[in-house]
């Protein structure tokens, strides 16, 4: 049922995005198809099971570079957002073609209404490593690019530490478009739990466009918005979980290194990107390993 609902959404959009078509005359039998269809989901229990399973299996893979953990799947967020279509004959059209959907998208009306860009992600499509952030914040709003205020020179830094550069990884959020605070109002806030749900299947269409052979969630919310409220980002960090058979090693978000400045807290994020670099088979200099080891 819920494939009806985004394969009709779906031909909406594409009359729109490629007829220019603003209205769709129905005949009085579609009509009626429609009616019994709303009354359907309507009466549809709040959360659908997976048909494929968890969101999320964790089973173990990532053993390499500081196993992997098994956590409970039960809070993974609801999959009642169906996956989007991903459409074109490569990567770099696939990612297009939803860039191009998530900038007309409406889903979250509040966001939508205040949003100076839909900030889509940034990289290379066959990129190895992909960096998973929560939203937006101010500067990325009017940039529309991830990650470009300063823990976001700071997360360059430490692509760059890595032996990379942003034009070798791909960046993306769980949320595309900043979340809104009061007109006046200077910071950022975290996403809800809905606006995390229904954004994330953009995601989701990234990572199955993109393929990367290992992830890094940043942040407790990147990490809830994949897998769940499955704790904090402290016992979480250090230790890979698996995302759709996708090594995903949890770490600080950088904004945590600019609010605590110790090499103590810098060393653990180095040591995360270290297992990181080990589970890529990058090579590592002996220089590279003892970053950040005088407290
Ligand atoms: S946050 Fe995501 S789902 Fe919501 S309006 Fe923006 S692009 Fe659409």
């Amino acid at each position: 049922m819920t494939e009806s609902v985004e394969a009709l959404r779906n031909y909406v959009h594409f009359l729109h995005e490629h007829d220019g078509v603003r209205q769709v005359r129905l005949t009085r039998t579609a009509q009626q198809g429609l009616q019994r269809l709303a009354a359907a989901v309507k009466a549809l229990p709040e959360s659908i099971p997976n048909k494929g399973g968890p969101d999320n299996l964790l089973s173990g893979r990532a053993q390499r570079a500081g196993g992997s953990r098994e956590i409970s799947t039960s809070s993974a967020p609801s999959v009642n957002e169906p996956p989007l279509e991903i459409s074109g004959s490569s990567k770099v059209e696939q990612l297009r073609h939803l860039a191009e959907r998530a900038s007309v998208c409406v889903k979250c009306p509040h966001l939508a209404a205040r949003r100076h860009n839909v900030v889509f992600g940034v990289g290379n499509p066959d990129a190895k490593l992909m960096f998973v952030g929560e939203a937006p914040g101010e500067d990325e709003d009017l940039k529309g690019e991830p990650f470009v205020g300063r823990a976001g020179q700071l997360l360059t830094k430490m692509i760059l530490a890595m032996g990379l550069t942003r034009e070798q990884v791909y960046i993306g959020n769980i949320v595309k478009c900043r979340p809104d605070v009061p007109e006046g109002t200077a910071g950022n806030r975290k996403p809800t739990k809905q606006e995390m749900e229904t954004c994330v299947p953009y995601l989701r269409a990234q990572i199955e466009v993109i393929k990367p052979s290992a992830m890094v969630a940043l942040g407790a919310t990147a990490v809830e918005g994949l897998f769940g409220p499955v704790g904090t980002i402290g016992s979480l960090r250090g230790k890979f979980l698996e995302y759709r058979g996708i090594p995903l090693m949890p770490t600080y978000h950088p904004s945590y290194l600019l609010r605590n400045q110790s090499n103590t807290e810098k060393r653990k994020v180095w040591e995360d990107l270290l297992k990181i670099m080990e589970q890529l088979e990058m090579p590592i200099s002996e220089k590279q390993r003892n970053f950040f080891l005088r407290t």
